[in-house]
């Protein structure tokens, strides 16, 4: 009988999960990947296994899955039915936040639960559903181990200087620091980085991490020395619907002179700006590109200079660079964005090479360009799923 890890991530509308096979090597193979999203509204359910397949795809009532407990017994439900034979070990969970101290993933008990609970306040629009998913798992099966994998993790090797704002100092003791996020993506890029890249592993290396939400981070030696992202994810790059870095002061200007409310304000950063916002086409890479639209150009172009400040910034932060890396949707899917952030790289040393490019090959830098450039395809839920074997022994 196989034994298998369910990874979980929850979203406040969404619930993504895979299963991933544990062979007697102990390596771990994915056999079902799917989502339910539309929570509350619509929900649907999509699953493929290991080979991209689709195993299902199937839209609910919104009465009968209106929770992620429900949604996830319907999920178990399926997957038992369809891989009879197999045997769950373990849980591990995406949890977006560890706090200050959290630097390594954590089992669950009840002081664990307590403990995240009081990172709530850090990050209320993800945290609760994270959580929410470790108590649905509870309810059904008390004693199965699960395991919390935290986004901010990775980061807490930072030096102290770089997770300060110049605030004053009692802010900093009550949390408000910079912690980064899209830790768990970084942690494989790194750890695959001595397979795929050996030449550049040990070096300064910056991550950019280019999905709907994007950051970049600093490598150096495989450690995160910094961050794009700091006290929540709306910071640095811009994304598909948040704005990234800008100045505080806009948000007062916002609060006094334009009358939104906190929750207005909070809607619009997290949702309505970004890609979506700036070029009022959409929040999708793809359909920028295909635009003809001033303003989609002009959020292409907004989304490149972004990635090109903070580039410069993290490059700083290593005392120079030895590789740039691709990864997450458009970093590992769009030649064209990796060819316009390159071009404005080149003063860093890096010399695209175009056909390399146009076919996302590992290497896609010139042989002998002073510093490199690289795709390298993330995958955190294995990440997650290696996590949780290794802390629960199996
Ligand atoms: P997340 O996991 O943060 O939801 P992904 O890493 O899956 O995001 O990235 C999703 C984004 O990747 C999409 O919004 C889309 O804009 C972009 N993307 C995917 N494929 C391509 C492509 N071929 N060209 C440009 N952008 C792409």
């Amino acid at each position: 009988m196989e034994q298998a890890i369910l990874v979980l991530n929850a979203g406040s509308s969404s619930l993504k999960f895979s299963v991933f096979a544990i062979a007697e090597t102990g390596e771990l193979r994915a056999v079902a990947v799917g989502q339910v999203e539309g929570l509350g509204t619509a929900p649907r359910l999509r699953v493929k296994d290991g080979d991209g397949q689709r195993i299902a795809d199937e839209q609910w009532d919104k009465a009968a899955v209106g929770s992620h407990a429900q949604a996830l017994q319907r999920v178990a439900d399926l997957l038992r039915a369809r891989y009879p034979g197999g045997t769950l070990a373990g849980v591990g969970h995406r949890v977006v936040h560890g706090g200050p101290d959290y630097s390594a993933p954590l089992r669950i008990n009840a002081s664990a639960m307590a403990a995240l609970e009081a990172f709530i306040p850090l990050a209320p629009l993800h945290q609760p559903h994270n959580l929410a998913a470790i108590r649905a798992v509870q309810e059904v099966q008390p004693d199965l181990p699960q395991v919390a994998c935290f986004d901010t993790a990775f980061h807490r090797t930072q030096e102290t200087v770089g997770q300060f704002y110049g605030l004053p100092y009692e802010y900093y003791e009550r949390g408000i620091r910079r912690y980064g996020f899209h830790g768990l993506s970084y942690e494989y890029v790194a750890a695959t980085l001595p397979h795929v890249a050996p030449e550049i592993a040990g070096g300064r290396v910056v991550v950019a991490h280019l999905g709907s939400g994007a950051s970049m981070c600093a490598l150096h030696g495989g450690r995160s020395v910094g961050s794009s992202m700091g006290f929540t994810a709306l910071d640095g790059l811009m994304m598909g619907t948040r704005p990234g870095n800008m100045d505080p002061g806009i948000v007062l200007y916002l609060l006094q002179q334009e009358g939104l409310s906190a929750q207005q304000i909070e809607d619009l950063l997290y949702k309505r700006s970004g890609l979506l916002g700036l070029s009022g086409v959409g929040n999708d890479m793809r359909v920028l590109l295909a635009s003809d639209t001033p303003r989609a150009a002009l959020a292409i172009d907004y989304f490149v200079y972004r990635i090109n400040r903070e580039l410069g910034a993290l490059a700083a932060v290593l005392g120079g660079l030895d590789a740039l890396v691709f990864t997450a949707g458009i970093g590992e899917n769009s030649a064209r964005i990796r060819q316009l952030v390159c071009r404005q790289a080149r003063w860093l040393g890096i010399e695209l090479d175009d056909e390399a490019n146009e076919t996302g090959a590992p290497c896609i830098s010139r042989p002998g360009s002073r510093a490199s450039a690289w795709v390298v395809p993330t995958n955190e839920e294995l990440m997650i799923a290696r996590h949780t074997r290794e802390l629960l022994a199996l």
